[in-house]
């Protein structure tokens, strides 16, 4: 179904007083422009992808990107933390381009990414786009994924074990994505992705090594709403990450 068809039977939906549909729909087409801005063609993975994960599963992937969805599929399975398990909605795996020279990482899914499966889909995400379209860039050119990829019920902060649990499919979605540079968003991300228990405001403002891959840290966008003066820092810390990706061409 195009993207169209679905606004024009929201449109339609919008005078109903059904908020389940509105919200269906609404995920839908959420759903729909990640599909789009990861250059997936909607509705038509190919049937050579369908048909190896369905029947091969542990057969290597022909692509990125089929690779990262064969990952994403195993993902989805996951329940390795029974309490967020228990109560995610969805297991947001991460969106974007999986040949990204640049993944940003956050701490863990909030309310709206849990509903809708997707990353920075709520007012931090909406922060998150205006950064990276500061940078000349736009979500689909990039990847964008969290340290957990279920929600801590009640957006508490994620425990050790969570961390120690969810690491494992981080690292695997860098290997597979092979960034030029990453981006860690906040403390959880700089930490988890340093093994660090420095503070943000000391890992910002350097280039670091993160297992052979550049790795910038900045604040987290939601910080950033609570805390407006400190954009301007957010900013120098972008530009260093530009001026890294421009090193790399
Ligand atoms: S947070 Fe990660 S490790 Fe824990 S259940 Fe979700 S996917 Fe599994």
């Amino acid at each position: 179904m195009q993207r169209s068809t679905l606004l024009n039977l929201h449109l339609k939906l919008s005078f109903m007083t059904n908020p389940k549909i509105s919200r269906l729909i609404k995920s839908l087409e959420s759903k729909l422009e990640t599909l789009e801005l990861d250059g997936a063609k909607v509705l038509s993975i190919s049937k050579k992808t369908q048909t190896s994960l369905q029947t091969n599963p542990g057969e290597p992937a022909s692509s990125p990107k089929d690779a990262l969805i064969q990952f994403k599929n195993e993902v989805n399975q996951c329940v390795k933390c029974g309490e967020l398990a228990k109560s995610r909605h969805s297991v947001v795996f991460g969106a974007g381009n999986a040949k990204a020279k640049l993944v940003f990482v956050g701490e863990a899914p909030g309310h709206d990414e849990d509903e809708q499966g997707l990353p920075f889909v709520g007012s931090a995400g909406q922060l998150l786009t205006k950064m990276i379209e500061a940078m000349g860039m736009s979500r689909k050119d990039v990847f964008i994924c969290n340290v957990l990829k279920c929600r801590p019920p009640q957006n508490r902060n994620p425990n050790p074990e969570e961390i120690i649990n969810c690491s494992p499919y981080l690292w695997r979605q860098l290997d597979l994505i092979q960034p030029k540079i990453i981006c860690a968003l906040g403390k959880f991300a700089a930490q988890t992705l340093l093994s660090s228990t420095q503070t943000i405001s000391q890992l910002r403002g350097n280039v670091h090594d993160c297992r052979g891959f550049k790795l910038i840290c900045t604040f987290h966008p939601a910080y950033l709403l609570r805390n407006p003066t400190d954009k301007r820092k957010a900013w120098d810390d972008l530009k260093k990450v530009k001026a890294e990706l421009e090193k790399s061409v």
